[in-house]
């Protein structure tokens, strides 16, 4: 079986197909800076369809025929979606009620969606959301201590991000471990340019660090993660600032590259770091001292962990933080294991296709 993976984001598209069962990747790619018109690709009509053309001049295809299934990338689902689903109209007016709540992500998904559903022979097209791995929380860990009526109203409430990948580095986390994913308390922590960290007993996530938005947590590239709500207000008083510019603040200008000033990317803070620069050293501490509070927190939850696993661009390519995770857990906790594993966000993807495809097929 041949699926195809589809990341349709604002400004790129990205693509891998997958044979199953090997899990083999046979194609793979990107169409970056659509709207840009330096890219020539007006919009993600003109992605899609640029896609087309690289699948079947590459090595995995020869006739759009060929492909079984094709899984999207959603990255909000709300509260309606707790499982990968096969998309009709029903599904895409619900993604359509949740871009409200990603006002970003979820109009590029649902551009990419429509396009491959117009182009692709196959209508098993699947949307998988980021949210629904976080929808069987419990409600103590995703209720905001707000007033309840905005929760009742407006649908205000941790909905988590980065599923998928959490996700896959559990499972990949149990068969590094020689240990049924149901006798496993584990730690997950996802360190790319967004970060998280999600705590998972038995498999299923009990509390995770985003929130509402891919904003609350830890410190990220640009975003700040946790704070007090007031010391927003107290910014915006003094700078004169209206709603849309502090939004712009949180997301785009904080996190590294608002501490130090200099580059949202961890390797030139570490870079700076290690010749001396105090605010790109600063951000780093920082960086590491909220990964550990919210490993201590998650430690206590799950009264115990086997294993902390660290993944995502800045988990898998800087040894030293798996290295002062291990340093700081010796003494408390010598038996968690913290291991290094590379996420794959797209195979998971693909996984959840295929166990939905064998559902609806009734294929073995
Ligand atoms: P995204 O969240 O967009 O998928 P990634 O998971 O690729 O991003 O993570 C991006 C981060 O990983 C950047 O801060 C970058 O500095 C860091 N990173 C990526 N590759 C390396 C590397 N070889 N060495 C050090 N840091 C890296």
């Amino acid at each position: 079986m041949k699926f195809l993976i589809i990341n349709s984001g604002s400004s790129s598209i990205k693509y891998k197909l997958f044979r199953f069962p090997q899990e083999d990747l046979i194609d793979s790619g990107d169409i970056e800076r659509v709207g840009e018109p330096s890219s020539g690709i007006k919009d993600h009509n003109q992605g899609v369809k640029a896609i087309i053309k690289r699948i079947l001049s590459g090595p995995g295809l020869s006739s759009l025929d060929e492909i079984d299934a094709i899984g999207h990338r959603v990255v909000h689902g709300g509260e309606k979606f707790k499982e990968p689903r096969l998309i009709d109209s029903k599904v895409i007016k619900q993604i359509e009620k949740c871009i409200d709540f990603a006002p970003l992500h979820n109009p590029a998904n649902l551009a990419g969606i429509k396009q491959c559903l117009k182009s692709f022979p196959t209508d098993f097209q699947v949307a998988v959301f980021d949210t629904a791995f976080y929808q069987m929380i419990p409600d103590y860990s995703c209720i905001y201590p707000l007033p309840y009526i905005y929760y009742k109203k407006y649908k205000i409430r941790k909905y988590g991000f980065h599923g998928t990948s959490h996700q896959f580095v559990s499972l990949r986390a149990a068969k590094l471990l020689k240990k049924p994913l149901s006798r496993l308390k584990l730690i997950t922590i996802h360190l790319g340019n967004g970060c998280s960290m999600t705590a998972l007993n038995k498999g299923r996530p009990i509390d995770t660090s985003m929130g509402f938005t891919p904003l609350e947590g830890l410190m990220m590239g640009t975003r700040c993660g946790d704070l007090d709500v007031a010391a927003v207000f107290n910014v915006m008083k003094k700078e004169g600032l209206n709603i849309d510019q502090m939004d712009k603040i949180l997301n785009k200008k904080s996190g590294f590259l608002g501490v130090s000033g200099l580059s949202n990317d961890f390797r030139a803070i570490k870079k700076a770091a290690c010749s001396g620069n105090k605010r790109a050293k600063l951000a780093v501490q920082i960086f590491l001292h909220r990964i550990k509070k919210y490993t201590g927190a998650y430690f206590f939850l799950l009264r115990g962990v086997d294993a902390v696993c660290v993944t995502g661009g800045i988990g898998e390519n800087n040894p030293e933080i798996a290295r002062e995770l291990r340093k700081s857990l010796k003494k408390i906790a010598p038996k968690v294991k913290v291991l290094v594993i590379p996420t794959n966000e797209e195979l998971m993807i693909a996984k959840l296709v295929q166990e939905l495809f064998k559902k609806k097929k009734k294929v073995n």
